[in-house]
């Protein structure tokens, strides 16, 4: 006989999506997600009436990079001049990202009918020439010791003394995803920096008191649900766990998909969550990444305030990249209508040297230029963004300036964070180099042979290593 109790116990938790009424009264419609892939790409050219000279290579790209792109951004980016739009180059392959040979290889491939398992191989070879896995990611998993037992935890990260990133498995994809993105291998399934809870996360903060901020981080965390959220963050709030004072929630959703945060059946779960944690006495900082000023829509404003209005700061930051945000003008722009806004502006990036770097790339001299101009143009209040910075393996290096010392044309530089906290704040100098993209193509200035980190920050690399060669996980 069927067991009732079962099914009374079984029931769909489905609430729909409803409109947001801002307070001014404006309604946002909800737009539900709606993703596109590489396979989308030409209809989407179809429905735009645009014959792209360029679909093939797009296409192409598209096999090495992942691409996803949803409607939201679709209907932001300006179709009658998209080769321009900063949108567009944003999210949308662009032909320049392969060299022309490794999208002949590839073209050929195609058109000569070769096996999926040697197209899968060739386009692996080609991601793996694309330094997947930059600044050394993997000497920050950090170990958790429990009774007799110790393990390596490959979903935490842990570089800077004071904070320690978490990458749940649920946060493994973004709502779109940016053309430059340096997590290119974790969206095909390599390279998978995750946790399937939080459980490991809570027993490695318990162990280290010296932690004082989480960084939920992913992918977008953005894309998680709500009561995954919630099991996350609710449990820091927890006497055990009163050394922790902010948590940070990276995401991108705000521009890529701000209905998260307004009219998605679990927002106000999400938003009760994020009360629930403040009023414990925790500091939430929503860590926004915003490219451009044209992503600032309507819809996003109203995400913007809603957090707010639960208690949360929203501090922006985006890198800095050819074709999407190279000119202080827009920096400028994006940063007032930050602030206009209520959020903070936290950080410009250098293009991390992996993945389709050479074609967004920004010489460090051009962006320490673009930086002090976007300043010029701003009051204080703008004045908060750190940069440019570059996420080195040794830590946060932030162009200070370009001098002349004596006989010598210098760039200043100096620690924001780093590997080793005593680090931290320190000033050097790298002769001034206008061509120079990355911390490794400087060089030391007044003829020292090395940078003052550079043997320790070795030393400890190769330590890493060691370990990782005796206990292989
Ligand atoms: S939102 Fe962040 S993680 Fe996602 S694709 Fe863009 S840069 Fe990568």
């Amino acid at each position: 006989m069927m067991n009732m109790s079962h099914y009374d116990n079984f029931k769909v938790d489905f609430t729909p999506p409803k409109d947001y009424v801002c307070d001014s009264g404006y309604v946002i419609k909800h737009k539900p997600y709606k993703k596109y892939l590489r396979t989308d790409i030409a209809r989407i050219f179809e429905e735009k009436g645009i014959v792209d000279p360029f679909l093939k290579e797009r296409e192409i790209v598209a096999q090495v990079f992942p691409f996803k792109i949803n409607q939201h951004v679709v209907d932001i980016i300006d179709w009658d001049h998209y080769h321009f739009d900063p949108l567009f180059q944003l999210t949308f392959p662009q032909p320049g990202m392969l060299e022309k040979d490794e999208i002949s290889c590839i073209s050929h491939l195609n058109d000569e009918g070769a096996s999926r398992d040697q197209i899968a191989e060739a386009i692996s070879k080609l991601r793996s020439k694309k330094n997947p896995a930059p600044a050394n990611q993997s000497a920050n998993r950090p170990t958790i010791f429990e009774d007799d037992d110790s393990y390596e935890c490959e979903g935490l990260q842990h570089k800077y003394k004071n904070t320690c990133l978490m990458f749940h498995k649920n946060a493994q994809t973004c709502h779109a995803y940016c053309t430059y993105c340096f997590r290119f291998n974790q969206f095909v399934g390599k390279d998978r920096f995750l946790e399937d809870d939080s459980t490991r996360l809570h027993t490695y903060i318990k162990q280290h008191p010296e932690i004082s901020d989480i960084l939920v981080t992913g992918g977008d965390p953005g894309t998680m649900k709500a009561d995954v959220f919630r099991s996350m963050l609710m449990p820091l709030t927890e006497p055990d766990f009163a050394h922790i004072k902010n948590i940070r929630v990276g995401t991108k959703a705000l521009t890529y998909h701000p209905y998260r945060f307004l009219t998605e059946p679990d927002a106000d779960d999400l938003l009760g969550c994020f009360k629930d944690v403040i009023s414990k006495g925790k500091h939430i900082s929503i860590m926004a990444h915003f490219s451009h000023f044209n992503e600032i829509t309507p819809e996003t404003l109203a995400a913007v305030k809603r957090l707010r209005q639960a208690g949360c700061n929203i501090r922006t930051q985006a890198p800095i990249m050819r074709y999407i945000n190279d000119n202080p003008t827009t920096w400028a722009k994006m940063w007032e209508m930050q602030v206009q806004n209520g959020m903070i502006p936290y950080y410009m990036f250098i293009a991390r040297d992996t993945g389709p770097q050479r074609y967004f790339e920004v010489p460090l001299a051009k962006a320490l230029y673009i930086y002090q101009e976007a300043r010029k143009k701003l009051s204080g209040l703008s004045h908060t963004a750190r940069g440019p910075s570059m996420s080195s393996g040794p830590g946060k290096v932030c162009v200070m300036g370009k001098e002349r010392i004596g006989n010598e044309e210098v760039f200043i530089l100096k620690f924001l964070q780093a590997r080793n906290n005593d680090w931290c704040d320190r000033v050097f100098f790298a002769k001034y180099d206008e061509k120079a993209t990355w911390l490794d193509n400087l060089v030391p200035a007044f003829g020292d042979k090395e940078f003052f980190f550079e043997e320790e920050y070795k030393s400890i690399i190769n330590a890493k290593k060691k370990v990782e060669d005796l206990c292989p996980a």
